[in-house]
Formats: structure tokens, C-alpha cells, sequence
């Protein structure tokens, strides 16, 4: 008889599958400090909803998470500004790169969604508002810490200087979104805060830790709420839709449920009352998400039937 297949079965097929795949993609190099990250990592971590956690490969290696601080940022903001936010930035898929600036002259510096790199700039103005840059990325470093529940979780200081030394494309963006007075802040003040969000370094496991509060409508485990469940849905509608930059529709439509990527090689995917997924793989495809991390949420998806669209 063969044996009943567990999730933790499934994670180490799929681990061994992609350790065997012979195209991981590219490594990012645009960022100094991950062009040397070793390309054959891999690794990935679910919480479910009954507070276990199952993980396999590289799951205890730190990574950058870089764009995936999007979602805690957008977190924190939502908090500060509440709806205002949205007055500021849109909540459109952009059909376009992480960086690209085409759209922000037709929309008068108003960013298409909160997670594209120029939305996440003003996502971070929001954050700077009342404090000083350290202690506003304090704050971010602390909430994430809270949400995983590990107070080891730090920012990886080399990745931040070596964005800092060669962020032009970041500096445009946040120029030009202050010439049109959607930033408030000085540009490179909301520039440095921003780098070192996108440096903070975390494992797969504290990834999946940290995911959880949306896996439970906004609700810590720990107990009590981090935000609100409205908060918590719409943070995941947006995931879904704009969580891949222009590859956000084909994401949506190979794996189903709302995730979002990282230059770093990280995914953060969550299934709503279900599993809190952490993935990596440094190589990425064309469109800047990981190559095999995007494969590997697929062949989960496939395997254990989870899907925002599978009401069982
Ligand atoms: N720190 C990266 C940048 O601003 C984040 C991009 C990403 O992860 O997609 O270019």
C-alpha cells in the first residue's frame, strides 16, 4: 500500500525536483551583494493554519527578502494613514517592471500599486512621517520581528550600502515623484529608509512566520489582531493582482493564490485560513521573480489543491 502522502512528503519531492532542475535563471547583479549569492540554494517553509510548520532544503538560510518588505511596509502604512493612503497610491496592476517609470509622468507621480518599486517609495514616505529615518525603519524591523515572533530577525547592512551605492533607477523614481509633491520627504531620507527595508534578512521559516498573520485575516498568532480583517483581504487582493510586477496575471493563473516576490530570489505566499509559504531560490526569470520559486508554488498549488478559488 503506498504511504499517504503528508505536506511534508510533498515539500521534499518538490525541494528534490528543484534541486535537480537544470534552468534556475539569473541571479540579480543590478545589486552588487546578491550577485554573489550561491544560485543553486533552495529552500521552503509552510506554516499551516494549526501553527505547524513544515520545511525542506535551504529553509534556515537567510536571504534579502527586498521587494516582500513591500507587504510588511504596506502593513505598517496602512496603519499610520489608514484609507488616505490610497490618495496617494494607486491599486492597479502596472503591466509592467519593478522599476519602471513610464507610467508615474501619464498619472502626475501618483504610483500605479503599493507594490511596484516606485509605489513602495511613497508607501515609505508614509512610514517616515513624525520620526527620523532609524527609527522609522526601527519600526519596520520591530513589526516584522513581532510577526514572526523571533527578535534575531536584523537588516544585513552590506545589501543596504551596496542598494544605496547603486540605486539611480530608485533615485529617478523618488525625484520625480517629489517634483510632482507626492513625496514629502527629501528623497534620499525616504531613499535610505527604503534600502534598508528591502535588506532586511530572513530565513524561509521566519518568512512563513511572519506570512501568518494574513493566512489568519489579519489576526497574530500569538493571539489579538495586527490589523483589521478588512486590512488583511485587501493587502492579499493585492498580492494576487500586483504581487509579480507584469508577470502578477500569469502568476495568478498557474499558482492561484496571492504571493509576492523579491529580487533576493524570496516568495511569500499565502493561503487564506490555510498555510503561510515561504520559497527561495536566488535565480530569477525575465520578469525578476524567481525562476523555481514560482515552479515550486505551482507544483504546491497542484499537490495539495490549494487555491484562492477552491472553496474546499
Ligand atoms: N531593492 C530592490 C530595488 O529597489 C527591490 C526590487 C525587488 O525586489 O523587486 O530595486
Amino acid at each position: 500500500m503506498a504511504a499517504p502522502v503528508t505536506l511534508q512528503g510533498i515539500i521534499q519531492d518538490i525541494v528534490d525536483e528543484m534541486r535537480a532542475a537544470p534552468d534556475r535563471g539569473k541571479v540579480a547583479t543590478y545589486i552588487p551583494s546578491l550577485a554573489k549569492v550561491d544560485p543553486a540554494r533552495f529552500g521552503m517553509a509552510v506554516y499551516t493554519v494549526d501553527g505547524e510548520c513544515h520545511a525542506g532544503g535551504d529553509d534556515e538560510v537567510g536571504f534579502s527578502i527586498q521587494s516582500i518588505s513591500k507587504v510588511f511596509s504596506l502593513t505598517l502604512a496602512l496603519g499610520k494613514a489608514g484609507d488616505q493612503l490610497w490618495e496617494r497610491v494607486g491599486r492597479e496592476p502596472s503591466g509592467t517592471a519593478f522599476n519602471s517609470i513610464v507610467q508615474l509622468e501619464a498619472e502626475r507621480g501618483i504610483p500605479r500599486n503599493p507594490f511596484i518599486n516606485a509605489g513602495a517609495i511613497v508607501v515609505t514616505d508614509v512610514n517616515l512621517a513624525g520620526h527620523p529615518p532609524r527609527e522609522a525603519i526601527g519600526e519596520l524591523v520591530q513589526l516584522v520581528r513581532y510577526l514572526a515572533e523571533d527578535e534575531s530577525i536584523a537588516i544585513n547592512e552590506e545589501v543596504a550600502r551596496s542598494e544605496e551605492r547603486t540605486g539611480e533607477r530608485n533615485r529617478a523614481l523618488a525625484h520625480f515623484m517629489k517634483s510632482y509633491g507626492v513625496l514629502r520627504h527629501a528623497p534620499d531620507l525616504v531613499l535610505g529608509t527604503y534600502f534598508h527595508a528591502c535588506a532586511i534578512e530572513m530565513t524561509c521559516r521566519q518568512l512563513a512566520a511572519a506570512g501568518r498573520y494574513l493566512m489568519l485575516d489579519g489576526r497574530h498568532p500569538g493571539g489579538g489582531r495586527t490589523i483589521s480583517s478588512i486590512r488583511a483581504r485587501r493587502i492579499l487582493s493585492l498580492m494576487l493582482t500586483c504581487g509579480h510586477y507584469d508577470a502578477s496575471g500569469d502568476i495568478a493563473f498557474r499558482v492561484g493564490i496571492p504571493a509576492k516576490s523579491g529580487v533576493g530570489g524570496g516568495i511569500l505566499a499565502i493561503v487564506p485560513g490555510r498555510a503561510s509559504i515561504a520559497v527561495w531560490s536566488p535565480g530569477l526569470n525575465a520578469n525578476g521573480n524567481s525562476q523555481l520559486g514560482s515552479l515550486a508554488l505551482e507544483r504546491l498549488a497542484e499537490a495539495t489543491g490549494w487555491s484562492l478559488f477552491n472553496p474546499g
